[in-house]
């Protein structure tokens, strides 16, 4: 199959799996997870239909920006974000998904208050309580939601989790149910309109049917769409 192929059969998935549900399908857009792609690549996958891109790292995003590659597509930061680079990624992304502490927090409030702008941001839940993911307990999420409410340069629009690898299908169900239950619950205290936090971020390659039938907006896809990539360098 080709990418465009893969692009068109990933988001009928997507949309089959939410008429299944009872949801309707344009409640879902398909992140395409595009780290280790090159330009031409992603403006393929863009011009084939793919209207999100996530990168993870702050490099290979700064690079892909320089050569223009996601004109035509919104831009979300998805990987784990250092302070120190919150500076190359503030102001230049439509939505930074991956905000998993308060030291995090604070340091994009600072940078979006210096470019006088307003940052969307997700709060990162580690869902699986794994020691080896980055994110919040889903206890601390109500505080770290409040907190970023309490941020006039920051707009929290919702939550996204990256839960544990499974070999079973089916295997994340209950943390995709469990993350939209704490998803209702912020909405319900924090958004007072209901039109502010409107994003529940998850689901991948192996399982994002499921996490649209539990309820995701957005699902980040990677291998599916590109094909298996080389074995990840840390940063
Ligand atoms: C790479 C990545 C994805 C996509 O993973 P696939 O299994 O290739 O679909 C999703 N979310 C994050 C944060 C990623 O880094």
């Amino acid at each position: 199959m080709t990418l465009e192929e893969r692009i068109a059969q990933v988001q009928e998935n997507i949309a089959r799996a939410a008429r299944a549900a009872g949801r309707d399908p344009a409640e879902v857009t398909l992140v395409a997870a595009t780290k280790v792609q090159s330009s031409d690549t992603i403006r393929r996958a863009i011009a084939g239909g793919v209207t999100i891109c996530g990168e993870n790292r702050v490099q290979e995003m700064t690079a892909h920006l320089d050569d223009d590659a996601y004109a035509g597509a919104a831009l979300h930061f998805i990987g784990h974000l250092q302070t120190n680079k919150v500076r190359q990624v503030v102001g230049r992304v439509e939505l930074i998904e991956s905000v998993g502490s308060a030291h995090l927090l604070e340091a994009i409030e600072a940078q979006a208050a210096k470019l006088d702008l307003v940052q969307d941001i997700l709060l990162e839940v580690n869902i699986g309580g794994e020691d080896s993911k980055s994110g919040v307990a889903p206890e601390e999420v109500p505080a770290l939601a409040e907190k970023a409410m309490a941020c006039p340069h920051v707009r929290l629009r919702g939550l996204m989790a990256i839960p544990p690898i499974q070999e079973e299908p089916g295997g994340n169900r209950a943390f995709f149910a469990k993350m939209a239950q704490l998803y209702v619950d912020i909405r319900q205290k924090l958004d007072h309109n209901g039109t502010v936090i409107n994003c529940l971020s998850m689901g991948m390659s192996g399982d994002y049917e499921d996490a649209v039938r539990e309820g995701a907006t957005l699902v980040r896809v990677g291998t599916a769409l590109f094909g298996p990539r080389p074995p990840m360098k840390q940063g």
